[in-house]
Protein backbone atom coordinates (compact mmCIF):
# COMPACT_ATOMS: atom_id res chain seq x y z
CA UNK A 1 0.00 0.00 0.00
CA UNK A 2 0.92 3.73 -0.55
CA UNK A 3 2.98 5.15 2.81
CA UNK A 4 1.12 7.79 3.36
CA UNK A 5 2.16 10.98 5.92
CA UNK A 6 0.43 13.26 7.81
CA UNK A 7 -1.63 16.57 6.34
CA UNK A 8 0.47 19.13 4.68
CA UNK A 9 -1.28 21.82 6.81
CA UNK A 10 -3.24 21.56 10.07
CA UNK A 11 -5.11 24.83 10.18
CA UNK A 12 -7.63 23.82 7.77
CA UNK A 13 -10.25 25.78 6.82
CA UNK A 14 -13.88 24.67 7.25
CA UNK A 15 -15.65 24.33 3.58
CA UNK A 16 -19.34 24.14 3.67
CA UNK A 17 -21.20 21.08 2.89
CA UNK A 18 -24.39 21.19 1.05
CA UNK A 19 -27.22 21.91 3.60
CA UNK A 20 -29.34 19.20 1.89
CA UNK A 21 -26.63 16.18 3.45
CA UNK A 22 -28.50 17.00 6.26
CA UNK A 23 -31.26 14.61 7.86
CA UNK A 24 -33.84 16.52 8.70
CA UNK A 25 -34.35 20.81 8.63
CA UNK A 26 -31.82 21.92 5.92
CA UNK A 27 -31.38 25.29 7.41
CA UNK A 28 -30.35 23.82 10.76
CA UNK A 29 -28.25 20.96 9.62
CA UNK A 30 -24.54 21.09 9.32
CA UNK A 31 -22.88 23.63 7.04
CA UNK A 32 -19.39 23.00 8.06
CA UNK A 33 -17.42 19.99 6.84
CA UNK A 34 -16.14 17.72 9.37
CA UNK A 35 -12.46 18.07 9.80
CA UNK A 36 -10.51 15.34 7.47
CA UNK A 37 -7.44 14.45 9.07
CA UNK A 38 -8.82 13.92 12.68
CA UNK A 39 -11.39 12.70 14.22
CA UNK A 40 -14.53 14.73 14.12
CA UNK A 41 -15.34 15.37 17.40
CA UNK A 42 -19.21 14.26 17.21
CA UNK A 43 -21.02 11.35 15.08
CA UNK A 44 -22.72 12.20 11.78
CA UNK A 45 -25.73 10.85 10.78
CA UNK A 46 -25.02 7.95 8.30
CA UNK A 47 -26.86 9.33 5.30
CA UNK A 48 -24.35 12.14 5.39
CA UNK A 49 -21.02 10.92 6.22
CA UNK A 50 -21.95 8.32 3.29
CA UNK A 51 -22.91 11.14 1.05
CA UNK A 52 -19.46 13.29 1.39
CA UNK A 53 -17.33 9.69 1.22
CA UNK A 54 -19.43 8.92 -1.72
CA UNK A 55 -18.78 12.56 -3.81
CA UNK A 56 -15.30 12.76 -3.06
CA UNK A 57 -14.87 9.17 -4.63
CA UNK A 58 -16.65 10.30 -7.75
CA UNK A 59 -13.32 11.22 -8.97
CA UNK A 60 -11.58 8.24 -9.24
CA UNK A 61 -11.09 6.95 -12.19
CA UNK A 62 -13.34 4.85 -14.29
CA UNK A 63 -11.95 1.13 -13.75
CA UNK A 64 -13.28 -0.44 -17.04
CA UNK A 65 -11.25 2.52 -18.95
CA UNK A 66 -7.95 1.60 -17.07
CA UNK A 67 -5.60 -0.55 -20.11
CA UNK A 68 -2.90 -0.13 -17.37
CA UNK A 69 -3.57 -2.66 -14.71
CA UNK A 70 -4.27 -6.18 -15.25
CA UNK A 71 -6.68 -6.68 -11.95
CA UNK A 72 -10.01 -7.78 -12.61
CA UNK A 73 -13.03 -4.99 -13.09
CA UNK A 74 -15.40 -6.70 -13.72
CA UNK A 75 -17.49 -9.97 -12.52
CA UNK A 76 -21.09 -10.82 -12.42
CA UNK A 77 -23.52 -9.75 -10.18
CA UNK A 78 -23.74 -13.26 -8.80
CA UNK A 79 -20.31 -13.41 -7.83
CA UNK A 80 -20.76 -9.87 -6.13
CA UNK A 81 -23.66 -11.08 -3.87
CA UNK A 82 -21.16 -13.83 -2.66
CA UNK A 83 -18.65 -11.71 -1.92
CA UNK A 84 -21.14 -9.51 0.17
CA UNK A 85 -22.11 -12.68 2.16
CA UNK A 86 -18.21 -13.49 3.22
CA UNK A 87 -17.25 -10.27 3.85
CA UNK A 88 -17.28 -10.66 7.62
CA UNK A 89 -15.54 -14.11 7.46
CA UNK A 90 -11.96 -14.12 8.80
CA UNK A 91 -10.02 -16.43 6.45
CA UNK A 92 -7.89 -17.56 9.16
CA UNK A 93 -10.81 -18.50 11.44
CA UNK A 94 -10.40 -22.28 9.57
CA UNK A 95 -12.44 -23.74 13.02
CA UNK A 96 -15.34 -21.56 12.80
CA UNK A 97 -15.60 -21.56 8.81
CA UNK A 98 -14.50 -24.68 7.68
CA UNK A 99 -16.27 -24.69 4.33
CA UNK A 100 -14.49 -21.27 3.65
CA UNK A 101 -11.13 -23.51 4.26
CA UNK A 102 -12.52 -25.76 2.18
CA UNK A 103 -13.41 -24.26 -1.05
CA UNK A 104 -9.28 -22.64 -0.24
CA UNK A 105 -8.52 -26.11 -0.38
CA UNK A 106 -10.31 -27.50 -3.44
CA UNK A 107 -9.12 -24.11 -4.80
CA UNK A 108 -5.60 -25.56 -4.33
CA UNK A 109 -6.36 -28.76 -5.43
CA UNK A 110 -7.66 -27.01 -8.78
CA UNK A 111 -4.74 -25.60 -9.28
CA UNK A 112 -2.61 -28.34 -8.47
CA UNK A 113 -4.05 -30.39 -11.46
CA UNK A 114 -4.00 -27.12 -13.21
CA UNK A 115 -0.49 -26.87 -13.48
CA UNK A 116 0.31 -30.51 -13.93
CA UNK A 117 1.53 -31.03 -10.95
CA UNK A 118 2.68 -34.97 -10.88
CA UNK A 119 1.50 -35.85 -7.94
CA UNK A 120 -1.61 -33.22 -6.96
CA UNK A 121 -2.12 -34.81 -3.43
CA UNK A 122 1.70 -34.02 -2.87
CA UNK A 123 1.48 -30.75 -3.77
CA UNK A 124 0.87 -28.17 -0.76
CA UNK A 125 -0.23 -24.44 -1.71
CA UNK A 126 -2.46 -21.50 -0.09
CA UNK A 127 -4.36 -18.84 -1.12
CA UNK A 128 -2.72 -15.12 -0.03
CA UNK A 129 -3.38 -11.57 -0.58
CA UNK A 130 -2.02 -11.42 -4.42
CA UNK A 131 0.94 -12.75 -6.07
CA UNK A 132 3.67 -10.25 -4.11
CA UNK A 133 2.62 -12.25 -0.82
CA UNK A 134 3.01 -15.79 -2.66
CA UNK A 135 6.29 -14.64 -4.25
CA UNK A 136 7.54 -13.69 -0.88
CA UNK A 137 6.31 -17.17 0.76
CA UNK A 138 8.33 -18.72 -2.48
CA UNK A 139 11.56 -16.73 -1.78
CA UNK A 140 11.45 -17.55 1.87
CA UNK A 141 11.00 -21.39 0.79
CA UNK A 142 13.52 -20.84 -1.99
CA UNK A 143 15.93 -19.16 0.64
CA UNK A 144 15.26 -21.59 3.55
CA UNK A 145 16.37 -24.52 1.42
CA UNK A 146 19.19 -23.03 0.28
CA UNK A 147 20.05 -22.36 3.93
CA UNK A 148 19.48 -25.73 4.79
CA UNK A 149 21.83 -27.35 2.17
CA UNK A 150 24.43 -24.81 3.11
CA UNK A 151 24.22 -25.05 6.91
CA UNK A 152 28.14 -25.12 7.35
CA UNK A 153 28.57 -21.87 5.15
CA UNK A 154 25.97 -20.02 6.19
CA UNK A 155 25.43 -17.31 8.19
CA UNK A 156 28.14 -15.84 6.28
CA UNK A 157 27.77 -16.93 2.76
CA UNK A 158 25.13 -14.17 0.98
CA UNK A 159 22.02 -16.16 -0.93
CA UNK A 160 21.24 -14.88 -4.09
CA UNK A 161 18.27 -14.89 -6.88
CA UNK A 162 18.49 -14.59 -10.84
CA UNK A 163 15.98 -13.24 -12.55
CA UNK A 164 15.32 -11.10 -15.53
CA UNK A 165 15.19 -7.33 -15.20
CA UNK A 166 11.84 -7.14 -16.59
CA UNK A 167 10.53 -8.53 -13.05
CA UNK A 168 8.03 -7.18 -11.05
CA UNK A 169 8.37 -5.34 -8.14
CA UNK A 170 7.75 -7.56 -5.95
CA UNK A 171 11.15 -9.49 -6.43
CA UNK A 172 12.98 -6.47 -5.69
CA UNK A 173 10.77 -6.13 -2.85
CA UNK A 174 11.71 -9.71 -1.86
CA UNK A 175 15.17 -9.55 -2.16
CA UNK A 176 15.34 -6.15 0.00
CA UNK A 177 13.05 -7.59 2.52
CA UNK A 178 14.75 -10.69 3.02
CA UNK A 179 18.33 -9.36 2.29
CA UNK A 180 19.19 -11.85 -0.56
CA UNK A 181 21.43 -10.24 -3.61
CA UNK A 182 19.34 -9.56 -6.73
CA UNK A 183 21.39 -10.87 -9.91
CA UNK A 184 19.20 -9.12 -12.88
CA UNK A 185 19.98 -10.15 -16.41
CA UNK A 186 19.29 -7.39 -18.66
CA UNK A 187 17.58 -6.65 -21.58
CA UNK A 188 20.12 -6.78 -24.82
CA UNK A 189 18.44 -5.72 -28.35
CA UNK A 190 15.18 -6.81 -29.23
CA UNK A 191 15.09 -9.49 -26.51
CA UNK A 192 13.14 -7.67 -23.63
CA UNK A 193 13.00 -10.67 -21.04
CA UNK A 194 15.46 -13.45 -19.37
CA UNK A 195 18.02 -14.85 -21.46
CA UNK A 196 18.24 -18.68 -20.34
CA UNK A 197 21.54 -18.83 -20.38
CA UNK A 198 23.24 -15.42 -19.54
CA UNK A 199 20.83 -16.86 -16.21
CA UNK A 200 22.83 -20.07 -16.07
CA UNK A 201 25.60 -18.23 -16.01
CA UNK A 202 24.97 -16.03 -13.38
CA UNK A 203 24.50 -19.01 -10.76
CA UNK A 204 26.97 -20.34 -8.23
CA UNK A 205 26.95 -22.24 -4.84
CA UNK A 206 24.80 -19.31 -3.13
CA UNK A 207 22.13 -18.89 -5.70
CA UNK A 208 18.86 -19.84 -4.27
CA UNK A 209 16.59 -20.29 -7.35
CA UNK A 210 15.57 -18.46 -10.38
CA UNK A 211 12.85 -16.65 -11.44
CA UNK A 212 11.03 -16.95 -14.74
CA UNK A 213 8.28 -15.35 -15.25
CA UNK A 214 5.10 -15.93 -17.31
CA UNK A 215 4.39 -13.46 -18.98
CA UNK A 216 6.71 -10.09 -18.69
CA UNK A 217 4.74 -7.14 -17.40
CA UNK A 218 6.60 -4.85 -19.51
CA UNK A 219 5.59 -6.12 -23.17
CA UNK A 220 2.95 -9.18 -22.38
CA UNK A 221 5.60 -12.01 -23.07
CA UNK A 222 6.45 -15.60 -22.10
CA UNK A 223 9.57 -16.16 -20.98
CA UNK A 224 11.25 -19.20 -21.99
CA UNK A 225 10.74 -21.25 -18.69
CA UNK A 226 11.07 -24.95 -20.53
CA UNK A 227 14.69 -23.87 -21.90
CA UNK A 228 15.50 -21.97 -18.55
CA UNK A 229 15.00 -25.43 -17.24
CA UNK A 230 17.02 -27.11 -19.85
CA UNK A 231 19.74 -24.30 -19.34
CA UNK A 232 20.05 -25.60 -15.73
CA UNK A 233 19.79 -28.93 -16.42
CA UNK A 234 23.07 -28.77 -18.40
CA UNK A 235 24.37 -26.14 -16.05
CA UNK A 236 24.07 -29.44 -13.20
CA UNK A 237 25.80 -31.87 -15.10
CA UNK A 238 28.70 -29.50 -15.90
CA UNK A 239 28.84 -28.01 -12.27
CA UNK A 240 27.10 -30.27 -9.78
CA UNK A 241 24.89 -27.08 -8.91
CA UNK A 242 21.10 -27.99 -8.52
CA UNK A 243 19.04 -24.55 -8.68
CA UNK A 244 15.47 -24.81 -8.72
CA UNK A 245 13.08 -22.26 -10.54
CA UNK A 246 9.78 -20.44 -9.18
CA UNK A 247 7.42 -19.49 -12.21
CA UNK A 248 6.25 -16.54 -11.64
CA UNK A 249 2.64 -16.62 -13.26
CA UNK A 250 0.80 -14.10 -11.92
CA UNK A 251 -0.93 -13.19 -15.23
CA UNK A 252 0.43 -16.48 -17.02
CA UNK A 253 -0.33 -19.00 -15.07
CA UNK A 254 -4.29 -18.51 -15.91
CA UNK A 255 -4.08 -18.11 -19.28
CA UNK A 256 -1.22 -20.73 -20.70
CA UNK A 257 -3.49 -23.65 -19.44
CA UNK A 258 -6.18 -22.52 -21.59
CA UNK A 259 -5.04 -21.04 -24.85
CA UNK A 260 -1.05 -22.41 -25.09
CA UNK A 261 -1.92 -26.18 -23.79
CA UNK A 262 0.89 -27.13 -25.88
CA UNK A 263 3.09 -24.70 -23.86
CA UNK A 264 5.43 -26.80 -21.22
CA UNK A 265 6.10 -23.97 -18.62
CA UNK A 266 4.60 -25.84 -15.37
CA UNK A 267 5.48 -28.62 -12.66
CA UNK A 268 5.68 -31.22 -15.90
CA UNK A 269 9.69 -29.71 -15.79
CA UNK A 270 10.98 -31.05 -12.36
CA UNK A 271 13.06 -28.15 -12.22
CA UNK A 272 9.74 -26.08 -11.26
CA UNK A 273 9.62 -25.94 -7.88
CA UNK A 274 6.90 -23.40 -7.03
CA UNK A 275 4.49 -21.35 -9.01
CA UNK A 276 2.35 -18.19 -7.98
CA UNK A 277 -0.81 -16.88 -10.07
CA UNK A 278 -2.77 -13.67 -8.81
CA UNK A 279 -6.38 -14.83 -9.03
CA UNK A 280 -7.40 -11.67 -9.39
CA UNK A 281 -5.75 -11.18 -12.25
CA UNK A 282 -6.55 -13.93 -14.70
CA UNK A 283 -8.00 -15.72 -12.70
CA UNK A 284 -11.06 -13.14 -12.73
CA UNK A 285 -11.66 -12.13 -9.44
CA UNK A 286 -11.93 -8.65 -7.33
CA UNK A 287 -8.55 -7.75 -5.93
CA UNK A 288 -7.56 -9.48 -2.81
CA UNK A 289 -6.73 -12.89 -3.71
CA UNK A 290 -2.98 -14.74 -4.84
CA UNK A 291 -1.88 -18.31 -5.12
CA UNK A 292 1.04 -20.05 -4.34
CA UNK A 293 1.78 -23.79 -4.89
CA UNK A 294 4.89 -26.18 -4.57
CA UNK A 295 5.23 -29.04 -6.06
CA UNK A 296 5.83 -31.40 -3.12
CA UNK A 297 6.13 -31.11 0.69
CA UNK A 298 10.22 -31.16 0.14
CA UNK A 299 9.78 -27.81 -1.77
CA UNK A 300 8.53 -26.15 1.40
CA UNK A 301 10.13 -26.38 4.50
CA UNK A 302 8.01 -27.78 7.55
CA UNK A 303 9.38 -25.17 9.88
CA UNK A 304 8.00 -22.68 7.67
CA UNK A 305 4.48 -23.54 8.22
CA UNK A 306 2.56 -22.14 11.18
CA UNK A 307 0.14 -24.17 13.29
CA UNK A 308 -2.32 -21.68 15.22
CA UNK A 309 -4.68 -23.73 17.77
CA UNK A 310 -5.73 -20.47 19.72
CA UNK A 311 -9.04 -20.00 16.99
CA UNK A 312 -9.89 -23.78 17.48
CA UNK A 313 -8.51 -25.88 15.45
CA UNK A 314 -4.90 -26.93 14.34
CA UNK A 315 -4.56 -25.69 10.53
CA UNK A 316 -1.24 -25.23 9.35
CA UNK A 317 -1.01 -21.79 7.36
CA UNK A 318 2.01 -20.13 5.40
CA UNK A 319 1.37 -16.39 5.14
CA UNK A 320 2.76 -13.15 5.61
CA UNK A 321 -0.56 -11.82 7.29
CA UNK A 322 -3.17 -13.02 9.59
CA UNK A 323 -6.32 -12.03 9.30
CA UNK A 324 -8.11 -11.56 5.85
CA UNK A 325 -11.99 -11.96 4.75
CA UNK A 326 -13.43 -14.75 2.78
CA UNK A 327 -14.67 -13.13 0.10
CA UNK A 328 -11.95 -13.47 -2.49
CA UNK A 329 -11.09 -16.98 -2.03
CA UNK A 330 -15.16 -17.81 -2.24
CA UNK A 331 -15.16 -15.47 -5.25
CA UNK A 332 -12.00 -17.81 -6.84
CA UNK A 333 -14.02 -20.87 -6.03
CA UNK A 334 -17.48 -19.40 -7.47
CA UNK A 335 -15.69 -18.29 -10.68
CA UNK A 336 -13.86 -21.90 -10.83
CA UNK A 337 -17.41 -23.69 -10.78
CA UNK A 338 -18.99 -21.21 -13.17
CA UNK A 339 -16.36 -21.58 -15.72
CA UNK A 340 -14.94 -24.58 -15.85
CA UNK A 341 -12.04 -25.37 -18.45
CA UNK A 342 -14.40 -24.08 -21.20
CA UNK A 343 -15.59 -21.26 -19.44
CA UNK A 344 -12.55 -20.33 -19.04
CA UNK A 345 -10.70 -20.81 -22.32
CA UNK A 346 -13.40 -18.81 -23.82
CA UNK A 347 -12.97 -15.83 -22.09
CA UNK A 348 -9.45 -15.95 -22.28
CA UNK A 349 -9.60 -16.24 -25.90
CA UNK A 350 -11.87 -13.57 -26.54
CA UNK A 351 -9.76 -11.08 -24.34
CA UNK A 352 -6.70 -12.18 -26.89
CA UNK A 353 -8.48 -12.14 -29.61
CA UNK A 354 -9.70 -8.21 -28.71
CA UNK A 355 -5.76 -7.37 -27.71
CA UNK A 356 -4.06 -9.06 -31.25
CA UNK A 357 -7.08 -7.18 -32.85
CA UNK A 358 -5.88 -3.81 -31.33
CA UNK A 359 -2.65 -4.80 -31.79
CA UNK A 360 -3.08 -5.63 -35.36
CA UNK A 361 -4.93 -2.45 -36.33
CA UNK A 362 -2.68 -0.31 -34.26
CA UNK A 363 0.30 -1.92 -35.59
CA UNK A 364 -1.38 -1.15 -39.18
CA UNK A 365 -0.64 2.97 -38.69
CA UNK A 366 2.52 4.41 -40.53
CA UNK A 367 2.91 6.17 -36.64
CA UNK A 368 3.82 3.52 -34.06
CA UNK A 369 5.73 0.06 -33.80
CA UNK A 370 4.54 -2.89 -32.09
CA UNK A 371 7.07 -4.57 -29.55
CA UNK A 372 4.50 -7.76 -29.22
CA UNK A 373 1.31 -8.25 -30.60
CA UNK A 374 -0.62 -9.83 -27.87
CA UNK A 375 -0.56 -13.30 -28.91
CA UNK A 376 0.94 -14.59 -25.12
CA UNK A 377 -0.19 -12.16 -22.35
CA UNK A 378 -3.81 -10.52 -24.02
CA UNK A 379 -1.24 -7.41 -23.46
CA UNK A 380 1.12 -5.59 -25.78
CA UNK A 381 3.72 -2.72 -26.06
CA UNK A 382 4.11 -0.42 -29.17
CA UNK A 383 6.75 2.65 -29.72
CA UNK A 384 6.48 5.60 -31.88
CA UNK A 385 7.71 4.87 -35.56
CA UNK A 386 11.66 6.27 -36.01
CA UNK A 387 10.24 8.90 -38.14
CA UNK A 388 8.03 10.57 -35.65
CA UNK A 389 9.62 13.77 -34.29
CA UNK A 390 7.05 15.91 -33.58
CA UNK A 391 5.53 13.95 -30.50
CA UNK A 392 6.85 10.78 -28.66
CA UNK A 393 4.69 8.00 -26.12
CA UNK A 394 4.06 10.06 -23.24
CA UNK A 395 1.99 12.31 -25.38
CA UNK A 396 -0.09 10.09 -26.38
CA UNK A 397 -0.38 8.48 -23.02
CA UNK A 398 -1.32 11.85 -21.73
CA UNK A 399 -3.57 12.90 -24.64
CA UNK A 400 -5.35 9.54 -23.96
CA UNK A 401 -6.04 10.38 -20.61
CA UNK A 402 -8.24 13.03 -21.77
CA UNK A 403 -10.67 10.48 -23.16
CA UNK A 404 -10.68 8.91 -20.20
CA UNK A 405 -8.11 6.42 -21.15
CA UNK A 406 -5.62 5.26 -18.77
CA UNK A 407 -2.59 4.04 -21.20
CA UNK A 408 0.59 3.98 -19.39
CA UNK A 409 3.92 5.37 -21.25
CA UNK A 410 7.15 4.43 -19.70
CA UNK A 411 11.09 3.70 -20.23
CA UNK A 412 12.81 0.10 -20.38
CA UNK A 413 15.06 -0.59 -18.26
CA UNK A 414 19.52 -1.96 -18.90
CA UNK A 415 19.86 -2.18 -21.62
CA UNK A 416 17.02 -0.44 -23.43
CA UNK A 417 16.91 2.71 -21.44
CA UNK A 418 16.22 3.81 -24.93
CA UNK A 419 12.97 2.51 -25.55
CA UNK A 420 10.13 4.26 -24.24
CA UNK A 421 6.89 1.89 -24.77
CA UNK A 422 3.11 1.87 -24.63
CA UNK A 423 1.13 -0.89 -22.91
CA UNK A 424 -2.15 -2.29 -23.59
CA UNK A 425 -3.38 -4.99 -20.99
CA UNK A 426 -6.42 -6.86 -22.45
CA UNK A 427 -8.70 -7.71 -19.44
CA UNK A 428 -12.30 -9.74 -19.28
CA UNK A 429 -14.79 -6.43 -19.89
CA UNK A 430 -12.50 -4.86 -22.31
CA UNK A 431 -14.97 -5.63 -25.29
CA UNK A 432 -14.92 -5.65 -29.13
CA UNK A 433 -17.33 -2.42 -29.05
CA UNK A 434 -15.14 -0.59 -26.00
CA UNK A 435 -11.85 -1.38 -28.02
CA UNK A 436 -13.15 0.50 -31.33
CA UNK A 437 -14.13 3.28 -29.62
CA UNK A 438 -10.13 3.21 -28.27
CA UNK A 439 -9.10 3.04 -31.31
CA UNK A 440 -11.42 5.71 -32.54
CA UNK A 441 -10.06 8.11 -30.15
CA UNK A 442 -6.76 6.97 -30.72
CA UNK A 443 -6.72 7.70 -34.56
CA UNK A 444 -8.25 10.87 -34.13
CA UNK A 445 -5.45 12.11 -31.77
CA UNK A 446 -2.77 11.31 -34.17
CA UNK A 447 -2.86 14.11 -36.72
CA UNK A 448 -3.15 16.35 -34.09
CA UNK A 449 -0.40 14.95 -32.13
CA UNK A 450 1.86 15.07 -35.84
CA UNK A 451 1.45 18.67 -35.93
CA UNK A 452 3.00 19.50 -32.78
CA UNK A 453 6.27 20.80 -33.17
CA UNK A 454 8.36 18.73 -30.94
CA UNK A 455 7.33 16.33 -27.72
CA UNK A 456 5.45 18.49 -25.27
CA UNK A 457 5.02 16.23 -22.11
CA UNK A 458 7.75 17.76 -19.65
CA UNK A 459 6.83 15.71 -16.54
CA UNK A 460 7.07 12.30 -18.07
CA UNK A 461 6.72 10.67 -14.23
CA UNK A 462 3.32 12.80 -13.81
CA UNK A 463 2.03 12.02 -17.38
CA UNK A 464 1.75 8.32 -16.49
CA UNK A 465 1.84 5.97 -14.18
CA UNK A 466 3.04 2.20 -15.01
CA UNK A 467 1.26 -0.10 -13.13
CA UNK A 468 3.21 -3.79 -12.90
C1 LIG B 1 1.09 -8.28 -11.04
C2 LIG B 1 2.31 -9.06 -10.92
C3 LIG B 1 2.88 -9.33 -9.67
C4 LIG B 1 2.28 -8.77 -8.39
O1 LIG B 1 1.00 -9.27 -8.24
P1 LIG B 1 -0.08 -8.71 -7.20
O2 LIG B 1 -1.13 -9.74 -7.30
O3 LIG B 1 -0.51 -7.38 -7.74
O4 LIG B 1 0.56 -8.62 -5.88
C5 LIG B 1 4.01 -10.10 -9.60
N1 LIG B 1 4.57 -10.59 -10.72
C6 LIG B 1 4.07 -10.36 -11.95
C7 LIG B 1 4.74 -10.96 -13.15
C8 LIG B 1 2.92 -9.58 -12.09
O5 LIG B 1 2.41 -9.36 -13.30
Amino acid sequence: MALHKGPEKHDERPVSVNPFFGEANPVVEMTEAPPKHRLPDAPLPPTTAAQIVHDELMLDGNSRLNLATFVTTWMEPQAGVLMAECRDKNMIDKDEYPRTAELERRCVAILADLWNAPDPSAAVGCSTTGSSEACMLAGMALKRRWAKRNADRYPGARPNLIMGINVQVCWEKFCNFWEVEARLVPMEGDRYHLDPQAAAELCDENTIGVVGILGSTFDGSYEPIADLCAALDALQERTGLDVPVHVDGASGAMVAPFLDEELVWDFRLPRVASINTSGHKYGLVYPGVGWALWRDKEALPEELVFRVNYLGGDMPTFALNFSRPGSQVVAQYYTFLRLGREGYRAVQQSTRDTARYVAGRIGALDDFRLLTHGDELPVFAFTTAADVTSYDVFDVSRRLRENGWLVPAYTFPANREDLSVIRIVCRNGFSHDLADLFLDDLTRLVPELRRQPHPLTRDKEAATGFHH
